[in-house]
């Protein structure tokens, strides 16, 4: 961080901002010009708050020449991560398709899907249990009972689960979920993402809030990392702008950023990013020819009477045709 000092600034008030510096643990490199007095700040500047230090009345401008986030950034970790997902390693080169429906409906549904997602080539199954919806009269899940039915076709078919996580009290009965989602309406839970980074070492996909910037969602997963848990997944689902022909606007772009700025896997949801089913296809095979990680993908049996998200849910048969699409890009970057 480079503090500029204001030209007017009496030498006791500059006295007093590197005193405040050093008890915060932060050496101050001072170099003073004939016109401007700046102030290099060396030491771990994660815990000073750019604001705080901005509003003294001795202080022009901040600079901030370090990420905010350190666990999380490249600069600390500079080889890519792979995380372990109930044995599907992830990250680094491992690219996992994670297929299923929005919602866990019945057994036959979710054994079914899972073993014809399986069949296509996804390497892990999702299906939600404790939903997110944006109505209150709307299917909420099946909760713990969804979970249970996750685990058959878990015992099925050896895809390890995906599943979402909404309130911390639920965690008890997530012991055979391999990799625990946090959606993009909890992506700044931090009350959450504190608990749950401190009580499990699973493998945490968080999304990207629908209008979190990519230093908010890094500072998420920062928060999961500081408290205890290495094992984040980065998930890119689009956000929300002006646009309104596609559910959210995905901006591939963000796979390229967030490799720069992170080690950490970084996963492309097309359903949500598009909402329509029929652009599925043609965005999962560009975020995989861009460098995605890996896909989460909705699919459904019956996409007219899914329980929810049907119109952006693919058939079987649809997500085969990806897979295929998936693997021939993957073969040709
Ligand atoms: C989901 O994956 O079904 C979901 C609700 O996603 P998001 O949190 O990205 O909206
Ligand atoms: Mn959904």
């Amino acid at each position: 961080m480079i503090i500029v000092v204001k030209k007017d600034a009496q030498e006791s008030q500059v006295e007093s901002l590197l005193t405040l510096l050093k008890t915060k643990n932060i050496t101050p490199s001072v170099s003073k010009g004939s016109l401007q007095t700046i102030i290099g700040c060396i030491g771990d500047v994660s815990r000073l708050d750019p604001g705080l230090i901005e509003a003294l009345e001795v202080v022009e401008s901040v600079q901030r020449v370090q990420e905010p986030y350190k666990s999380a950034s490249r600069k600390f970790h500079p080889d890519p991560s792979v995380v372990d997902c109930g044995g599907v390693p992830v990250g680094g080169g491992k690219f996992a398709v994670i297929a299923g429906p929005c919602s866990v409906e019945t057994e036959e549904q979710i054994v079914g899907i899972a073993k014809a997602v399986k069949a296509a080539g996804a390497t892990m199954l999702r299906g939600g249990a404790f939903k997110p919806r944006t109505s209150p009269y709307a299917f909420q899940g099946l909760g713990e009972e969804g979970l249970r039915l996750l685990s058959l076709a878990k015992k099925e078919t050896g895809l390890p689960i995906v599943t979402e996580l909404m309130e911390f009290k639920d965690i008890e009965h997530f012991n055979d979920v391999d990799v625990i989602q946090i959606g993009a309406r909890n992506m700044q839970n931090f009350n959450l993402l504190k608990e749950v980074g401190a009580y499990t070492k699973k493998p945490i996909l968080l999304k990207r809030g629908m209008s979190a910037t990519l230093q908010e969602l890094l500072m998420s997963a920062e928060y999961i990392m500081a408290s205890g848990n290495p094992n984040v997944i980065l998930c890119e689902r689009g956000i929300r702008t002006f646009e309104t022909a596609l559910r959210n606007t995905l901006d591939l772009g963000v796979v390229t950023v967030l490799h720069r700025l992170s080690h950490l896997p970084v996963v492309v949801d097309p359903s949500h990013a598009t909402g329509h089913a029929w652009m599925v296809d043609s965005v999962a095979v560009a975020a995989t020819a861009i460098g995605a990680d890996g896909l989460i993908i909705e699919v459904h049996n019956d996409p007219p009477h899914a329980k929810c998200d049907g119109a952006q849910s693919q058939t079987p048969e649809m997500f085969a045709g990806t897979m295929k699409r998936i693997k021939a890009i993957r073969q040709a970057i």
